[in-house]
């Protein structure tokens, strides 16, 4: 039986410069690249698409505000093939330097109703580290912007544990960003991925005594300021969490246009071609892996967990007519308190949030049956 599809995802790979610790699907922009690839992307998605209302769709990358203002109108026309519900969520990523005035109002224009900026740090010093080159002026002017042509649903993102950072500078972070007007927080703590330059010059990592009471820190200030933390590295106003990331947290299928991009279709989890060349061909696809009802189980219960409410039992139950503890041996979890099972949900306890990868690894692999 199909799962009804309701999120869209589109990437759009372009940046004006690279990150220093960045390992996303991304390229240096060039307007005329810029020009095939939305081509590209438009035979895609209208190969693709099978005319579902969608609930959400976010517009990430890369840098999709780089785009010109032309590129950026032919963008959200291709993507006015996509049906949106009522109530759509419609997320773009942003970054400050980029976005204009005239860019937002066209957005706005095209539905779009939710802004994600990379922000990263307030801190020039941390920022300049990372090899990120906007200023919180800048941030400031644009957030005013946005907020004078009605969007009121915007995410920023903060990252720690960057190299050489102190308790004291993510305290500053915290106390800046909760003055902004935003309702969402989605927090990343460095990792060193390959192929970064950060890796390649190997720079030292923070300990990671220090990094998890940086994030306790983080949990502790935001809930003290009305964030909800909702799934373990973001947080949220009352009425604002991410739908489209709580559609992956909670198994849903969704589209994947662009390269790079991952989708989860028919039972069937995909991505696609990391080579702009290929992409540019057609040949869009790289992966795909047909699940079992077992391994989609497995997903359920390990995307589950990222919430902070848990895996409600009475909903894996009606989507797979089994029970979760039948399928999952998780006993000896609830007999050492790395997870709790109340009110009908199975939850990893706040304690232990830091070190939910070690938990989850320990459900990777599957079920009793398996
Ligand atoms: S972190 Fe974002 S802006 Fe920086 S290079 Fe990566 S995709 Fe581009």
């Amino acid at each position: 039986m199909s799962k009804q599809v309701t999120s869209a995802y589109i990437h759009i790979p372009f940046c004006k410069s690279i990150c220093f610790y960045c390992d996303f699907c991304k390229m240096y922009y060039d307007a005329s690249l810029v020009d095939e690839y939305l081509d590209a992307l438009e035979r895609e998605i209208q190969g693709t698409y099978r005319g579902e209302k969608l609930k959400t769709i976010y517009i990430g990358g890369g840098t999709p505000s780089l785009l010109s203002y032309d590129q950026l109108s032919r963008l959200l026309r291709i993507l006015s093939c996509l049906r949106q519900d009522e109530k759509v969520e419609y997320t773009i990523e942003c970054n400050v330097e980029s976005v204009t005035k005239e860019k937002l109002a066209l957005l706005s224009q095209y539905g779009v109703n939710r802004l994600s900026f990379g922000i990263e740090s307030t801190n020039p010093k941390l920022l300049q580290r990372i090899g990120r080159t906007h200023t919180m002026q800048q941030v400031l002017q644009v957030l005013q912007m946005a907020q004078e042509l009605g969007f009121k649903n915007i995410n920023v993102d903060l990252m720690y544990a960057l190299p050489f950072e102190t308790m004291e500078e993510v305290q500053q972070d915290l106390e800046e960003l909760v003055k902004l007007p935003i309702t969402h927080i989605s927090t990343y703590g460095l990792i060193l991925e390959e192929h970064t330059k950060f890796f390649i010059d190997q720079v030292p990592t923070i300990d990671s005594d220090l990094e998890s009471s940086m994030y306790s820190l983080i949990c502790a200030y935001l809930k003290d300021h009305g964030f909800e933390h909702y799934e373990i590295s973001n947080f949220a106003k009352k009425g604002y969490p991410s739908r489209h990331n709580c559609n992956y947290w909670n198994n849903g299928e969704y589209y994947g246009f662009g390269l790079g991009a991952a989708g989860y279709l028919d039972h069937v989890r995909y991505s696609n071609t990391r080579s702009i060349h290929s992409y540019l061909l057609g040949k869009v696809r790289l992966e795909e892996e047909q699940l079992t009802k077992e391994d989609e189980m497995s997903y359920e219960l390990l995307l589950g967990l990222r919430k902070i409410e848990g895996v409600s039992k009475e909903q894996f139950f009606n989507k797979y007519q089994k029970k979760m503890e039948e399928v999952f041996d998780y006993q000896h979890h609830l007999n050492d308190q790395t997870l709790i099972d109340e009110g009908g949900f199975v939850r990893i306890p706040e304690d232990q949030l830091y070190v939910s990868n070690e938990i989850l690894l320990t459900f990777v692999g599957g079920s009793k049956d398996e």
